[in-house]
Formats: C-alpha cells, structure tokens, sequence
C-alpha cells in the first residue's frame, strides 16, 4: 500500500518504471516536478508527447528522426558506398561528432546475445543485407562495442557480408574493452575508426 496519494504512487512508479531509477530517484524525480510551476512541468510533458509524436525511425538506416529518410541517408553530400553499423541511435551522435566520417549508418537497435535470448532476427540486421546487396557499397564499418556480444555480432555480421564481396572492416581497440562507443571521447573514437581492419 502506498503511502502517497494515487496521482503521486503513479508519477512516482511511471518514473521508476525508466532505466536506471531506483525508488529512491523516482521519488526524488516526481516530488521535483510537483514543486515546478506548473507551465514547467506541463512543458516537460508536451516534449514526451512531442518527442513521441513526431520521432519514427528512418526506414533505411533505423536511426530516429522526425522526416524519413533521415537527414544522413537523404544527403547527397554524404558518400553512399560506406555503411556504419551501430548498437544504437546514440551511436550515431557519437560518430557524426568524429566529423572524419563521412558515409552512411545502420542502427542494429541491440547486439546479438544469446544470454538475454536476443537472436539475430530480434535485431535490425534483415534490411542491412538487403541494403548491402541492393546498393552500391563498397565497404560495411561494424562499429558494435568491443564487448562480447559486440564482438559476436561483429563476427556474424562479417560472416554475412564478406561473402558478398563488400570490404567488411571492424573498428580498432582504442577504445577500452568493454567500454560503450557513445561514452568514448571523439579523440578515441577517430582512432579508432581510423584504424579498422579487416575482419
Ligand atoms: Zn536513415
């Protein structure tokens, strides 16, 4: 039994219900937006229900946007041969701040992990071979974390795409093992980009 009344109980379960927030910070969180005037905390609403409105996922790469294509696979400033597969939208912010690259993306929206029961078809791999074999791409960038489920999606993917005959390239290890690519400096990252080899 809660001992808040019912519109707080649920603000306070709707935040904890988010990654990351423990009860603690959920209650912190919801007694934080109580004690905003109230245009604030309507304003912080608007932006969920905007956000949620207005953002889809781009139909060619899976990166969020609000028009699809996105503004990367509809540019024609961008060199349409290279592919860069990524974990996630976050991903994608963190390479385009390495302003070397230059090519496309390809938002695979998890790793493969057979721990967690994630399979190959659970994630965004089908319209990457489709996009592969239906474009002219001259080299694929598997970019995933250099975890292990990075590193085995990295190998499952190369196992797909080489046979293709696409230059299939894996980012090097500057960035530490283990470690997230949206958390790793821009500095690392061009390094690392700029050290790939084949695979
Ligand atoms: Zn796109």
């Amino acid at each position: 039994m809660s001992m808040y009344v019912a519109p707080v109980a649920k603000l306070i379960d709707e935040f904890e219900k988010l990654p990351g927030i423990g009860h603690k910070t959920a209650q912190r969180l919801a007694f934080h937006i109580l004690n905003m005037p109230a245009e604030k905390a309507i304003g912080f609403a608007k932006a969920i229900v905007e956000a949620k409105r207005t953002v889809k996922y781009c139909s060619v790469c899976g990166d969020l946007t609000d028009i699809d294509p996105c503004r990367v696979c509809g540019s024609d400033k961008r060199d349409r041969s290279v592919i860069c597969v990524v974990e996630n939208p976050r991903d994608v912010v963190a390479m385009e701040k390495v302003r070397e690259y230059n090519g496309l993306y390809h938002v695979l929206h998890g790793v493969i992990s057979p721990m967690e029961g994630i399979g190959p078809n659970d994630i965004n791999i089908k319209s990457l071979i489709k996009r592969i074999s239906e474009a002219e791409i001259s080299e694929v960038i598997l970019a995933t974390n250099p975890d292990v489920e990075g590193e085995a999606t990295a190998m499952y993917l190369a196992k797909l795409i080489k046979p293709m005959g696409v230059r299939t390239t894996r980012i090097a290890h500057g960035l530490p093992v283990g470690g997230d690519l949206e958390y790793a400096d821009e500095v690392t990252l061009l390094k690392s980009l700029e050290g790939r080899r084949e695979i």
